[in-house]
């Protein structure tokens, strides 16, 4: 099981869902949504070696917390992985979007300077700034283009500049969602949960909620659960051999 975007440290009690997905053997990328989270983020994981903690600023906290680049700065070299970065062009964070291309800039530039990173990015009503700016900083890394909900178009581009995506069963609910994911390169796709922000039903997806994605991906896909299974687990060994050597 895959959850490459979750942010456990939000969940009410971490400890315990830290401790189901080791039992499951959940392997998680855990994001931040602040530079300052980021230290209790990662000792969540002390002794969870399936769970890879992301250095992260999130767009819609990007204006409170643009303060918090410096420390972005100072742990990123500790950091493999960075996440949740990005922008978010919904009309309730028009008043900060300045700031938010500010510091996605800030931050893709130290991603490429520090060698380059695996990063996990929020790309809601932005789907264009998002890709202009990963190729503006073509040095910055891999990126993993989260719960994508651009145009087909923008998913060409996206493909083409060798972006990888992470979905989830909130975005295979949808038809839209479904017909993004069925023009994904199969080699760059990785399961997420987006919890405890994504729900289902009224509640909270949990990162081991990945598993009823492979059916409706085995579907898409035209093969087997047990196929999708293969395939993304490859596609995560893939991931981290690009990681390790960034
Ligand atoms: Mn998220």
């Amino acid at each position: 099981m895959i959850d490459f975007h979750a942010h456990l440290d939000l969940y009410p009690q971490p400890g315990e869902v830290v401790r189901r997905c080791t039992e499951l053997g959940v392997h998680v990328l855990s994001v931040t949504t602040t530079p300052s989270a980021y230290a209790g983020t990662l000792a969540l994981a002390t002794n969870a070696p399936r769970i890879r903690t992301a250095l992260g600023l999130h767009p819609q906290i990007a204006a409170e917390r643009y303060t918090e680049l410096g420390l972005f700065e100072s742990l990123l070299p500790d950091a493999r992985y960075v996440g949740e970065v990005g922008l978010d062009g919904g009309p309730e964070f028009a008043s900060t979007w300045k700031r938010q291309v500010e510091v996605f800039d800030t931050i893709l530039s130290l991603c490429a300077k520090a060698g380059g990173r695996v990063f996990s990015v929020h790309s809601r009503r932005a789907a264009t700034h998002v890709l202009d700016a990963i190729e503006k900083h073509s040095s910055a890394g891999t990126p993993v283009l989260h719960w994508f909900s651009g145009t087909k178009r923008e998913l060409a581009r996206a493909s083409a500049l060798g972006c990888w995506f992470s979905i989830g069963p909130a975005m295979l609910a949808s038809s839209k969602g479904r017909a993004l994911i069925a023009s994904m390169p199969l080699e760059r796709v990785l399961t997420e949960s987006d919890g405890p922000f994504a729900q289902m039903r009224g509640r909270s997806l949990w990162p081991w909620d990945v598993t009823s994605a492979l059916q409706p991906l085995a579907e898409l896909w035209s093969t087997d659960e047990l196929d999708v299974d293969r395939r993304l687990k490859n596609n995560l060994r893939d991931l981290g051999t690009l990681a390790s050597r960034l």
